[in-house]
Formats: C-alpha cells, sequence, structure tokens
C-alpha cells in the first residue's frame, strides 16, 4: 500500500485536496477539495444517496432485509435551538479532555498521549509521546535526551513499565512531556467541550450563545415528527441527512481523517422497538457491504462489534466500519462509519429533557425565576400506526459515516503503481488511481491522436455527447501516452482515442485504465458504451 506521503503529495499536485487558506499558512483542520476532489466526493455522496435513500427495498426484495421500508430525506441547519444540544447531551458531555505544555506551548488531547516509565543514571521519569506509529520511536528519542544517552549507552536505560495512557496516572509528577525537555511541565487535564459557538444576533449575549451542530443526526430527530406528519409512511422508515458538522477537536491530524470541519452522511432508522434488533443487524451488514461494493477490499476493512464495556448506556449494540488506513501501524484500524442501536433514548431526551441511566429525566438547573432553566420539548414525539393502532416511541438505528473519511479510504485503496509501457513503448512506472468508475472523478477523457486533419472535430464531437451526461475530458495537448498517463493520476477509467482509422471507418479505440486494453468501437456506441460502466 502507497505511504501517506506519497498520499498527500498526489492529491495536492492533481487537486484533489489543499490545505485551508494556505496562501497564509494554512488553517489546522481545515481542509479544501480542489477540482478532482469535489468530484470525487460528490460522486461518493451520490452512491450514498442512491443506495441508502432512493434505491431503498420497499418490496422486500432484496436478500437480507427483514421487512419492507421506506426511506427519505431531509436537509437541517447547521444551527440549531442550543436546547437540542442540551437534550441530545452535547451540551454536557461531548467533550475530551486536554493537556497544556508550559514548555513547548503545545496542546495535546490527554487520550493521545502515552508513556513509559523509564531509569537511568538515578533519574526517573514518565516519559511520553503523542499516539501513533512513530510513538515507540519517539519515546527512546526523548528519553535518550532526558537521560543524556547516546545510542551506544543505551543500554543504561531501563523501561519499568510498559506503554500506557497518560490518562492512566492519577497524578502527574515525574512525567516528561512529547516535546519538553524539562519534567513537569504538563498542565493537569482540562475539559474542553468540542462543539464550536457562535452568536445570533447583534447584540450578542450569554442567552444568544448557539452552537454549529457537531453531528448531522440530532436535526432528524427533532424532525421526527414534521416527516411523519407531512407524508403518509409508516414505519419502519429512514430518514437520511447529508452535510457539513464541526468538532474543534483539540488534535487534528492525519489529513483529512481527523477534521474540524467535516461532512456526515448519517441515516436515522426508526422502527418498532421488537424489531430493532434485527434491524441493527441488518444495517451494520448492509453499510459494510457498500464500501466492499465500491472497491474497498476486504482485506483492509473490518467490521467491529464494540464489547458490553464500550456501549453507551442506552445503546443494545454498536459496530464500527473501520479501514487500515496507512498512517496507521500495521494491525490498527480507523473508523469509517459506526452503526448504532440506539434504542428511544433521542425521541425520549427530546420529549423529556436530558435523561440520566435509568431513563429518568435528570435534575434541571433552575432559572432566576426559579423555574427549570431548560428540559425537552415537552412534545409528544411517539408515534401511533395507522393500521394497528399502537402507540409507542420508536426505536433507532444509526449508522453514521464520514465523507471525507470515506473519500480518504477510498483515495488509499485506489493508489497503485505499476509497470506501463510509455509513448515510445518503454516500461515506466505509473501511477494510477483505481477507482470504481461509478466514484471516479471524470469518467472518460476524449482525445484526438493529433490535432489535425478532422481528429479534434470528431473527437469534440463525441466529448460533446459524453458531456451531457457526465463528468469527461477533452485534451489535444502533448503526446497520447503522455495524455494517458495524466488520466491514470486522476483515476478516469476510460480513454476514447480518435485516430487516422477512425476518420475512414467511424471507430474509435477505448483503453482501459487497469488492463490497459484497448477496443476498437463504431463512434456511434460510444455513449451506450460508457453509460453502462459507470452508471451501475
Ligand atoms: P472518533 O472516535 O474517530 O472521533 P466518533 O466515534 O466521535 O469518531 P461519530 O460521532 O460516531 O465519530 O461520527 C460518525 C462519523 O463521522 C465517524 O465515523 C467519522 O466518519 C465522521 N467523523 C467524526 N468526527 C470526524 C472528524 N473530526 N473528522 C472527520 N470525520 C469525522
Amino acid at each position: 500500500m502507497a505511504s501517506m506521503d506519497q498520499i498527500v503529495s498526489l492529491c495536492k499536485r492533481r487537486g484533489f485536496l489543499f490545505q485551508s487558506s494556505e496562501i497564509y499558512g494554512g488553517l489546522n483542520g481545515f481542509w479544501d477539495y480542489g477540482p478532482l476532489g469535489i468530484e470525487l466526493k460528490r460522486n461518493i455522496k451520490e452512491a450514498w444517496w442512491q443506495d441508502m435513500v432512493l434505491r431503498h427495498d420497499d418490496l422486500n426484495q432484496q436478500p437480507g432485509s427483514p421487512a419492507p421500508y421506506s426511506m427519505t430525506g431531509i436537509d437541517s441547519t447547521l444551527i440549531l435551538h442550543p436546547q437540542v444540544w442540551k437534550c441530545s447531551g452535547h451540551y454536557d458531555l461531548f467533550h475530551d479532555f486536554m493537556v497544556d505544555c508550559r514548555e513547548s506551548k503545545k496542546r495535546y488531547r490527554l487520550d493521545q498521549v502515552v508513556g513509559r516509565w523509564g531509569t537511568a543514571k538515578g533519574k526517573r521519569a514518565f516519559v511520553t509521546a503523542q499516539v501513533g506509529d512513530e510513538a515507540a520511536a519517539q519515546m527512546e528519542r526523548q528519553a535518550m535526551k532526558f537521560f543524556n544517552l547516546r545510542a551506544k549507552s543505551l543500554d543504561e536505560l531501563t523501561w519499568e513499565s510498559d506503554s500506557q495512557s497518560l490518562a492512566d496516572l492519577s497524578e502527574f509528577t515525574e512525567v516528561l512531556g512529547p516535546d519538553a525537555k524539562n519534567l513537569d511541565t504538563l498542565t493537569t487535564p482540562r475539559e474542553f467541550n468540542l462543539m464550536f459557538k457562535t452568536t445570533i444576533g447583534a447584540l450578542g449575549g450569554e442567552d444568544d450563545t448557539a452552537f454549529l451542530r457537531p453531528e448531522t443526526a440530532q436535526g432528524i430527530f427533532v424532525n421526527f415528527k414534521n416527516v411523519i406528519d407531512s407524508t403518509r409512511y409508516r414505519l419502519p422508515l429512514g430518514i437520511a441527512q447529508m452535510g457539513k458538522s464541526f468538532r474543534n477537536e483539540i488534535t487534528p491530524r492525519n489529513f483529512t481523517f481527523r477534521s474540524r470541519e467535516f461532512e456526515q452522511m448519517e441515516i436515522e432508522f426508526f422502527c418498532h422497538p421488537q424489531e430493532s434488533a434485527d434491524w441493527y443487524r441488518y444495517w451494520r451488514d448492509r453499510r459494510m457491504q457498500w464500501y466492499l461494493d465500491l472497491g474497498i477490499s476486504s482485506e483492509r476493512l473490518r467490521l467491529r462489534e464494540h464489547e458490553e464495556a464500550e456501549l453507551s448506556h442506552y445503546s443494545t449494540g454498536t459496530a464500527d466500519i473501520e479501514y487500515a488506513f496507512p498512517f496507521l501501524e500495521p494491525g490498527e484500524y480507523g473508523e469509517l462509519e459506526g452503526i448504532a442501536h440506539r434504542g428511544d433514548f433521542d425521541l425520549r431526551s427530546h420529549m423529556e429533557g436530558k435523561l440520566d441511566e435509568k431513563r429518568r429525566p435528570l435534575e434541571v438547573e433552575l432559572g432566576e425565576d426559579g423555574k427549570p432553566k431548560w428540559r425537552g420539548s415537552g412534545k409528544d414525539l411517539s408515534y401511533r400506526d395507522e393500521i394497528t393502532n399502537e402507540k409507542y416511541i420508536p426505536h433507532v438505528i444509526e449508522p453514521s459515516a464520514g465523507a471525507d473519511r470515506a473519500t480518504l479510504a477510498f483515495i488509499c485503496e485506489a493508489y497503485h503503481e505499476d509497470q506501463a509501457p510509455d509513448e515510445d513503448g518503454k516500461m515506466q512506472t505509473r501511477t494510477v488511481l483505481r477507482f470504481h468508475p461509478r466514484i471516479a472523478p471524470i469518467k472518460a477523457a476524449v482525445f484526438p491522436l493529433v490535432k489535425k486533419d478532422g481528429m479534434p472535430e470528431m473527437a469534440k464531437e463525441i466529448y460533446l455527447a459524453l458531456k451531457r451526461r457526465f463528468n469527461v475530458f477533452y485534451d489535444e495537448k502533448a503526446a497520447v501516452g503522455r495524455r494517458y498517463r495524466r488520466q491514470d493520476e486522476a483515476g478516469t477509467p476510460y480513454c476514447i482515442t480518435v485516430d487516422g482509422q477512425s476518420l475512414q471507418d467511424q471507430t474509435v479505440t477505448i483503453r482501459d485504465r487497469d488492463s490497459l486494453e484497448q477496443i476498437r468501437l463504431p463512434a456511434s456506441e460510444v455513449v451506450a458504451w460508457i453509460s453502462e460502466r459507470v452508471m451501475q
């Protein structure tokens, strides 16, 4: 698999991803999609919407689905009523702990720092590093500096413990920060809410504080009743939404994997409590299959069921779909999507206010007037089935995916280097992105072999016919071998060339990106041939 450096460099060189505000030095945790990146991400989101929302199983004919069901979508705002976040728990619970280093002025997420107790030359320290593939080597380098050891006197260093999280220490004494030279420069951990704050209106007092949504899910819960009341859908019903979410991550890193502004693709699937376990299994398996069908290899993708201790108190099942990203150590995986059985927690919270572990409304803060400052909406968000007349609070299965993490995984998966003949027939290394044709940013490129004899005219005609259906590229510059290479790097599955013979018999060649095979086809059949392959 390619290294992360190769991927980052290709993404910049070919216009998949740029650092946000790069000319001003960039903004940590924010990324812009370039001309190829936007098409790739759009295609991934479009495939998700097509497959999950529009092609849902309403006639119960797809294998594995427990019953026919409905699917629909919404597009809610980025800023919601602040009460939404109080009832969802984000206001009180959505935080990480961070520590600052007084010496290096760096900030770390507590659970992202690991360390080992080491002694040498009569000194002792908990030597730390940031979690990641370099952690062990980094710890050793820190220890050598701190204990003043050379490589050949490294055996003077004794590690007294295995690697453990900084969060496991009860007090921070004798701790050497990941980038510090002296002991005990880390501050005590502080809680840090991950929601971005903003102010509504011109005057902007404390009461006007609002938050950018940290997930799209809550927009769906608060609209559940609206959707049911304005449509004729019966449960089971999934409501989908995709859009931006914001989290003020303490340590954004690993390219777009952990960003501060990112896009989510979420479904809240509402069903009868007695059927929810079956639907949980259905969505878990269906979502896993979706990545496989779009070309992620099963060797790098895994479905990990959470252990009981990992589950939220309201959840009876949660699974993560994880990908072996190249920035991780062998055997490590990063989350692409979580599928959670959320019970009736969310709807109930929005009805009754924030709930404790036994689902009783928690004691609420009292305002100056002695009245509770906030509680649930007080609205009845239960559902009455029009046929059975049964009334209940639906259970929810939530497949929650990240569009940016999926895009990054598809790029990592597609990246290959192989040997292919150049324009002089010599074998050369080529970089090729083997995207599934459905998500490839450019579906086909059209070239006249040379820029004369009527070839450009015929090529342009084919280009225009294709362009009405999907993103295609016309190129008449440089040798044709060079043009093929450029399309390989962009992941274009098919290149169509108009040559001398085309002018005689109205045929063109189509070159396949992966097999490098070329076939000849009547020009009149090109649109149908390409469409069949890229619009599955
Ligand atoms: P993590 O543990 O990696 O922070 P999470 O469990 O908090 O992720 P969820 O709240 O379940 O993530 O969000 C659902 C999906 O949204 C994730 O699976 C991921 O694809 C995406 N996502 C969450 N946070 C980020 C982020 N900071 N940058 C990019 N994508 C994200």
